[in-house]
């Protein structure tokens, strides 16, 4: 199988990283402010052209969505839970003034555009096909408020782990001079206007080795927020500790599937409070997930002169765990009595 898919397109299985690779087509559809999505086309990968004047080019009015289709184990197409997606744009759309997209378009159009680029979703093991909804102002504008027209596209690129080495973990630094979201900002949706602003500090912290950074909350600066674009978790004994979703935590499908796992199939105590940074100097295991990371694990983390070493060599059972057992459901290793696996 893998061979066969080799020689019809051209990349190299083996040696994907996170990065966009240009495929055979687009999902676009179009709607105007006050009215109803048409149901799309696909167009050939390739540039599109668009007003200066367009809402999201002057105002950052848009947003972005990251989801993962997977060749399993039975042969299928798999795709996690893509209905919490569809529910995530739309409340981002709200937020965003934009107008609301129905469950049904959005599923049918990521089905469309699997399939017919079917061919650049990598075998199994070596990776996954990204998909990238984004749902943007395209109309212009030139007042602060929202565009006439909007765009709803899906593009698609085969990639390999987002972070890299991933499965042997990462270095991370909590940040005091940087913020990501204030709690009643745009941090609890995947608003395109939250990613610039981290590229900074996460640009600074890359020069000392760091993969990424920490950030606290932007009120006290005492509680961990998130890991960059990813979720983050503290295993202390029997008790799993995830940051408390308050608005300017951006409420990933991954962390909540980590935390509904967690206490129904390992025992876990789930606690969904808020972790004050002084805490992860006394965990036993912490990682951070997304559709992007999956699972990642933490093997160090620096908060100003102090660092803590979770793993050095070998990760944490107990994250691999985790990690096994939401990989199994993804690629249909396992039976899913939860039916979060929708297959093409
Ligand atoms: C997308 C994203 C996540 C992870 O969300 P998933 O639904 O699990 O992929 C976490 N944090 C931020 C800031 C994100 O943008």
């Amino acid at each position: 199988m893998a061979t066969e898919l080799e020689e019809k397109v051209d990349v190299n299985w083996d040696d994907l990283t996170f990065s966009a690779t240009p495929t055979k087509s687009i999902y676009l559809t179009t709607c105007k402010e006050d009215g109803q999505w048409k149901p799309g086309e696909l167009i050939p990968y390739g540039d599109i052209s668009i007003s200066p004047a367009a809402g999201v080019l002057n105002y950052g009015q848009g947003l972005f969505e990251g989801m993962k289709a997977y060749r399993t184990s039975k042969g299928n197409i798999g795709i996690f839970r893509p209905s919490e997606n569809a529910k995530r744009v739309n409340s981002g759309c709200r937020r965003l003034c934009m107008p609301e997209i129905p469950e049904e378009l959005f599923w049918d159009a990521i089905r469309l555009v699997v399939k017919d680029n079917e061919e650049y979703i990598p075998p199994i093991g070596k990776g996954a096909l990204y998909l990238r909804p984004l749902v943007f102002g395209s109309g212009p504008v030139l007042g602060v408020k929202p565009a006439p027209e909007y765009t709803f596209l899906i593009y698609v690129s085969p990639v390999g782990p987002y972070f890299k080495g991933a499965m042997s973990g990462i270095h991370l630094k909590v940040v005091e001079n940087f913020h990501r979201a204030p709690q009643y900002g745009t941090g609890g949706v995947k608003a395109i206007g939250n990613y610039a602003g981290g590229m900074y500090p996460a640009r600074l912290v890359k020069t000392e080795e760091f993969s990424e950074v920490v950030y606290l909350d932007a009120r006290e600066e005492k509680y961990i927020e998130e890991v960059g674009a990813a979720n983050f978790f503290l295993i202390k004994g029997d008790v799993l500790a995830s940051p408390e979703l308050d608005g300017s935590i951006l409420p990933g499908i991954i962390r909540k599937s980590i935390l509904h796992l967690a206490g129904t199939e390992f025992g876990y105590k789930v606690e969904e409070r808020k972790v004050h940074v002084d805490e992860i100097f006394e965990g036993d295991e912490a990682f951070c997930s997304g559709t992007a990371a999956v699972i990642t694990p933490i093997i160090s983390m620096t908060y100003r002169d102090r660092k803590m070493i979770y793993c050095d060599g070998e990760v944490g059972k107990k994250t691999m765990e985790l990690y096994d057992g939401l990989m199994q459901l993804l690629l249909e290793q396992r039976d899913d009595p939860y039916g979060w696996l929708e297959t093409i």
